[in-house]
């Protein structure tokens, strides 16, 4: 099946007991047993239901890999990841991942003993220094949150592979669509589905995918113990959302390169990250491993008054955190999304007060570029 049909057919073939032609939303927590131990695959929901099942389904073949695990949100899902390892262990996580994935490390896991080092992954021999004997794993997301930095996936699968390391990587932005990291080395693949593949801000969850079984089994241990699980209305919102995945992210990315264009043009912009731009340093190896560049741009103009001129303007953008929906949405995330990452982390990375990021929606291109020209006047 190609990629396009899996995303309308993997994971459900009609209800076999009403022919129902899309997965009903099994609200139920528990399932009866004919006799002690003996039942139809399901016992309580918190293991297993059959409407998160078809949705883990989905995207364990969307992604190429074994085993698909639903969660509550993307941070229940690298909870359960981090789970994974022991007081005394190591791990390498890029150094402007999501802040939220910052935060759970260096705020909750770190205090059970896990330690961490936070390098720029998109150099390769920055990874191979941070590595100590008593390293487990290497955690990168590309392009990177929110400066579209690019990591080469291959490159990371090997250093993984020659050093014995689990290798995770945050697929949110890119989505299956245009990047499946499990084809480049990677071990687990994991989403904010909340964002693209739910695809509408009407529902957060999370996913992860697993490369082999016995890795499958271990996190679903660990699922089923920790309880992060989706409730059945929200695995069906995302199967649905999943459905027009192929035609969303078309959309984004046309209007994305025409907006990221047209901002490189703007007096006002000082700088624009868009690793669709043939200037961006991250584009060529991008290029390689993904089949497009997604709907995230950033851009700096210059000051947190003029960010914050722009944000006060906006009128079809809509000022909120989140992204990957069909609807146009603008933020500063030194104050927002990042505004849990200390300000002098902020400054080493680049997350300057003037660094406005937008995800771009599938509204008419013109009427987006007409908005944020009158938000930009003097
Ligand atoms: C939003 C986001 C997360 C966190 O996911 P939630 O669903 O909000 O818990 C993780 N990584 C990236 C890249 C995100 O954008």
């Amino acid at each position: 099946m190609k990629f396009n049909t899996k995303l309308i057919h993997a994971g459900f073939d009609t209800d076999p007991s009403t022919g129902a032609v899309t997965v009903p939303i099994y609200q139920v927590s528990t399932y009866k047993q004919e006799a002690v131990g003996k039942h139809k695959g399901y016992e309580y929901s918190r293991t297993g239901n059959p409407t998160r099942a078809a949705l883990e389904a989905l995207i364990a073949e969307l992604e190429g890999g074994v085993r698909g695990l639903g969660f509550a949100s993307g941070l229940a899902a690298l909870s359960t990841i981090l789970m994974l390892f022991d007081a005394g262990n190591h791990i390498v996580i890029g150094d402007d991942v999501y802040g939220g994935t910052f935060r759970l490390q260096d705020k909750v896991f770190r205090r059970f003993g896990l330690e961490a080092a936070y390098v720029d992954t998109s150099v390769a021999s920055n990874v191979m220094e941070a590595i100590r004997p008593n390293t487990k794993a290497l955690l990168v997301e590309t392009p990177t949150n929110p400066l579209l930095k690019v990591t080469d996936l291959a490159a990371m699968g090997q250093i993984a592979q020659d050093k014995g390391l689990l290798f995770v990587v945050d697929n949110t932005f890119m989505t299956p669509y245009w990047q499946r990291p499990l084809e480049h080395g990677a071990d687990i693949v994991w989403h904010s589905a909340t964002k693209y593949l739910g695809g509408h801000s009407d529902v957060v969850g999370g996913l992860a995918v697993v490369k082999d079984a016995a890795l499958g089994e271990r996190l679903a241990f660990l699922q089923n113990a920790a309880g992060g699980v989706p409730g059945p209305q929200d695995c069906f919102l995302l199967i649905r959302g999943i459905k027009t995945l192929a035609v969303r992210m078309k959309e984004h990315e046309a209007n994305a390169g025409q907006l990221a264009r047209w901002l490189g043009q703007h007096p006002r912009v000082a700088h624009v990250f868009y690793p669709g731009l043939p200037d961006h340093p991250g584009h060529s190896v991008h290029k390689r491993q993904a089949g497009g560049f997604g709907g995230m741009i950033s851009f700096d103009v210059g000051s947190g008054e003029r960010a914050d001129q722009m944000l006060r303007r906006v009128k079809l953008f809509t000022l909120a955190e989140s992204l990957g929906a069909v609807e146009s949405l603008i933020e500063i995330p030194s104050r927002m999304t990042h505004g849990s990452i200390p300000e002098e982390r902020r400054n080493q990375l680049g997350i300057t007060d003037g660094l406005v990021r937008i995800s771009v929606g599938i509204e008419d291109v013109d009427d987006l570029i007409a908005d944020l020209d009158q938000a930009m006047r003097d």
